[in-house]
């Protein structure tokens, strides 16, 4: 249940307003929006009563919501998410909210020279943040498992060279120890309903970037977002990367409907990565394109020096050559979309 407070009411009677709900056996989440306060009920709320509450002064709508997931609902956050991230070079990223994001880089960390080299052209370029996997969910227990702490470090010297925030997968709760500077969290699709790690994750203090399970509808990808903003953390981007069909000509199919919506429903950012979702370079940006023109907040690119030659989806891995080019193509379509490339922002951290 979704309570809309009057905008005149005063901190003090919401307070009071809110302490008398709890009583009433429900937790209160409180949001604050531009011109409105919104309380957000969580728990047992079928012994309250629609009407008594529209009966209070301080009421203006009651909302009955009937999707299970609350915090990352749009009903009850009205105001898209923003999530500021400060890169080493001074220039804070913004990801939601008319903002467009671009995450770039090797699916794997490889080597110095490879990490750092793709971290130069991808920043050239324009992207605003660096990706690399250091720890690996391979199908097989016989492919490259990634780098592990050594990768994570490669990944430090590039965030260090570039000044680009980092954004790398954790597998595992224990890792969380050496992940103090990486600046976004990914959880890959085969973790999305790892409830352990999500409960972790919302005690968290790091933005994380929640990938689509490859058979997750989009209500289990948001009660899988509503598990970390249930501990706390509502620093979430979701991801579609392509879901299982009978389809066989691409790795996955890309979801694209899921961006509108996930749009629709959640007020939550929402990235496309169209590596994983097709498996094929020369697809990768007619998809980026698509997925800018339906609304995505961004776009997660695998981007390999060499990818025939990567240790890990070389496949669908474009070339830095390749990824500049399409980044010219992007900024105009996000121009035409009426969004903020993150570039003409420099300088200027205001509020859009
Ligand atoms: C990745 O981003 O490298 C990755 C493994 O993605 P996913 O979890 O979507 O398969
Ligand atoms: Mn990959």
């Amino acid at each position: 249940m979704i309570i809309v407070i009057k905008p005149e009411a005063s901190k003090g009677a919401v307070q009071g307003f809110t302490a008398l709900l709890e009583k009433q056996g429900v937790k209160v989440h409180l949001s604050e929006g531009a011109s409105q306060v919104v309380l957000g009920l969580v728990g047992d709320t079928s012994r309250i009563q629609e009407k008594s509450l529209l009966a209070h002064h301080l009421v203006e709508k009651v909302i009955r919501v009937q999707e299970p997931y609350k915090r990352v609902n749009r009903l009850f956050h009205p105001d898209d998410t923003r999530i500021a991230i400060d890169g080493l070079d001074g220039k804070t990223r913004h990801i939601g909210a008319g903002y467009v994001g671009i995450i770039a880089g090797p699916c794997s960390v490889e080597t110095r020279e490879q990490i750092i080299s793709v971290a130069q052209s991808v920043k050239q370029a324009g992207a605003g943040f660096l990706r690399g996997g250091v720890f690996k969910p391979r199908t097989s227990p016989y492919s490259f498992q990634g780098l592990g702490c050594e990768g994570l470090e490669l990944l430090i010297e590039a965030k260090k060279a570039t000044g680009l925030p980092i954004v790398t997968e954790l597998m595992a709760i224990h890792q969380l120890e050496i992940f103090d500077t990486v600046d976004i969290i990914q959880v890959g699709a085969r973790n999305m309903q790892n409830f352990t790690l999500l409960k972790e994750l919302g005690g968290c203090r790091k933005p994380i970037l929640l990938k689509r399970g490859y058979a997750a509808t989009i209500t289990e990808l948001l009660m899988a977002a509503e598990y970390i903003m249930a501990g706390g953390n509502d620093r979430i981007i979701l991801c579609e990367r392509g879901i299982r069909t009978f389809e066989s000509t691409t790795r996955n199919t890309l979801d694209l409907s899921a961006i509108p919506i996930l749009k629709k429903q959640s007020h939550l950012p929402v990235f496309v990565d169209p590596s994983h979702a097709t498996g094929l370079s020369w697809m990768v940006p007619a998809m980026a394109k698509a997925a800018i023109a339906a609304g995505a907040d961004g776009l997660l690119l695998e981007v390999h020096p060499n990818p025939e030659e990567a240790l890990c989806d070389g496949e669908q891995s474009i070339t830095p050559a390749r990824f500049a080019e399409l980044m010219n193509v992007l900024r105009r379509y996000a121009a035409v979309e009426g969004r903020i490339w993150d570039e003409e922002d420099e300088g200027n951290n205001e509020t859009p």
